[in-house]
């Protein structure tokens, strides 16, 4: 700068101004390099072409570089790319730096040293031309922030297992709460048939995705008869037991047409020649280490309840409940079985039969109707057991008792009273009725021929005794009494005969 009163010559003034204007320079630069080395910060200058101008200690310090190695007129793309060199960036990030650097832009990268401390860095373009380079170190500031993204990485992952854990719990306890209300319907049941009511409203509520057929054994046990079934109306009536892998295995069958498992006759039968389920399982009953049934459900893809998690799983509970249930009702009827029927017959005990015998009386006084009390005893049978033993006889009472629930009467009650004495009650039976009832069942024993070990047995005849309410009696006790008077009189007149109580004429039946 010249001052207008300066006298100096014009070369000499001009001597003086480059001195003045190198010495501004150089307190300049060391007043910019302190107040650099006094920064926490690395920085280093770079001049417009990419030259280093100037750079701190700290600098150094950070890049963990020799002294020697940053120079000031070191090229900002030998400085880069001894740095990529090192593996503190990827080339990628070299040749963007560069770039980026050519264009006079700003830009942010990571030096990555050996000694995994990371440096964050920021280069900007100065005003006037050049870049100013500013490094940091933020590995502790890096890794908090990393250790901070795990744990809510973790805190998050942590939250959707509890979630998932919370809803399948819920899930749980509406699919517990459902089979406890089946439970509670299905104990109050006081029959099957009310029980497989219960079942079939049941299942098509809350397996709407299923469609499901009941089978209980019958009594001769060769094939399983259909007790109900839901979504489904083209159920087979009867299914062998030989018709189903569950029932051949003895366990739960599962069939899914994608792996290596066979379909069932008994599912065939409702489906196509070429037609097959995609998914079912047979479940056999089992009630007090007995098979007495089969569930089979067929699984469809629409229809899933939403308070049930597993389909397959729940339909299986509740197949478990559905035995229970059945094996309860079965051994309660067993057990009342036991109590009002004669077991070798199976007919009804004499405590069931004075029990009916009040009932009838009942209902027929109420409406003052009639019905008769039959009292039949077969025939020297001391003698036939002494002949032919007592198994033998045992045979024929079974045959005389089968004969008993033949008689084509509505309601008729059949009871074994004593040994070789039985009783029938027959409702809404005159003494017309009742005297043709008798012959009937006198005939029909006459009649029976009982095979035994291979051969014939003689034939068994009967006595019966006729009464008829209120004609012989209005008291349980009278019209008993009745009866029995007039079976002694069948007796005495010879015996496979019948008789009625007040001994009015015979009336024959050819
Ligand atoms: P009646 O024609 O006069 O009735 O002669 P009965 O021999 O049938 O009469 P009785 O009362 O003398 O004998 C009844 C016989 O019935 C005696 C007994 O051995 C037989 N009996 C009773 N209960 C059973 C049974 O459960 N099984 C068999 N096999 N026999 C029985
Ligand atoms: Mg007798
Ligand atoms: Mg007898």
């Amino acid at each position: 700068m010249r001052h207008e009163n300066d006298i100096r010559p014009d070369a000499e003034k001009d001597r003086g101004s480059e001195q003045d204007t190198r010495m501004r320079a150089s307190t300049d630069r060391g007043l910019a390099m302190q107040i650099m080395d006094s920064l926490e910060q690395g920085v280093i200058v770079w001049s417009q072409d990419g030259i280093c101008q100037m750079f701190n200690h700290r600098a150094v310090t950070l890049l963990e570089m020799q002294r020697s190695s940053l120079r000031t007129g070191t090229s900002m793309e030998e400085f880069l790319q001894q740095a990529y060199e090192r593996g503190e960036f990827s080339s990628a990030r070299l040749k963007e730096n560069l770039e980026l650097f050519a264009l006079g832009r700003p830009f942010q990268f990571d030096f990555n040293l050996s000694s995994k401390r990371l440096l964050s860095t920021n280069v900007r373009p100065v005003r006037g031309g050049g870049h100013i380079m500013a490094m940091s170190d933020v590995t502790e500031e890096r890794e908090a922030l990393a250790a901070l993204a795990i744990a809510e990485a973790e805190a998050e992952e942590a939250q959707r297992k509890a979630t998932e854990v919370l809803e399948d719990e819920r899930a749980r306890q509406r699919e517990v709460s459902l089979l406890s209300q089946m439970d509670e319907w299905l104990q109050s049941c006081k029959s099957l048939r009310e029980l497989y009511e219960i079942v079939t409203a049941f299942m098509e509520k809350v397996l709407p995705g299923t469609r499901g057929q009941l089978f209980i054994y019958s009594n001769s046990r060769d094939v399983l008869d259909l007790a109900c079934a839901w979504h489904c109306d083209d159920a087979p009536e009867h299914v062998t037991p030989d018709s189903c892998w569950a029932l051949r295995r003895g366990r739960n069958y599962n069939f899914d047409s994608t792996g290596l498992s066979f379909v069932c006759d008994h599912v065939k039968e409702s489906f196509g020649p070429d037609e097959t389920p995609d998914m079912f399982t047979c479940l056999p009953i089992m009630a007090h280490g007995d098979t007495v049934g089969l569930i089979h459900i067929e699984f469809l893809e629409d229809g899933i309840n939403p308070d049930v998690l597993d389909t397959k799983v729940f339909t299986k509970r509740c197949a478990e409940h559905i035995s229970m249930a059945i094996a309860n009702v079965k051994l309660r009827d067993e057990l009342q079985d036991q109590s009002t029927r004669d077991p070798l017959t199976g007919l009804y005990n004499r405590r069931f039969f004075l029990n009916a015998l009040r009932r009838e009386l009942a209902q027929t006084a109420s409406r003052q109707g009639n019905f008769a009390l039959l009292s039949l005893d077969a025939d020297k049978f001391k003698q036939f057991n002494d002949e032919h033993g007592h198994d033998a006889g045992d045979v024929v009472l079974e045959a005389i008792a089968h004969r008993m629930t033949e008689l084509d009467v509505e309601g008729a009650v059949a009871c074994r009273v004593g040994g070789e004495e039985f009783s029938v009650i027959l409702p809404n039976a005159d003494r017309t009725r009742a005297t043709a009832m008798a012959e009937e069942l006198r005939r029909a024993v006459a009649e029976t021929r009982v095979d035994y070990i291979g051969g014939d047995l003689p034939k068994v005849t009967a006595s019966i005794g006729v009464a008829v309410y209120p004609t012989h009696g209005t008291e349980p006790k009278d019209l008993i009494k009745q009866a029995d008077v007039a079976l002694y009189d069948a007796k005495k007149a010879g015996r496979d005969c019948w008789r009625l109580a007040d001994g009015a004429d015979l009336i024959t039946f050819d």
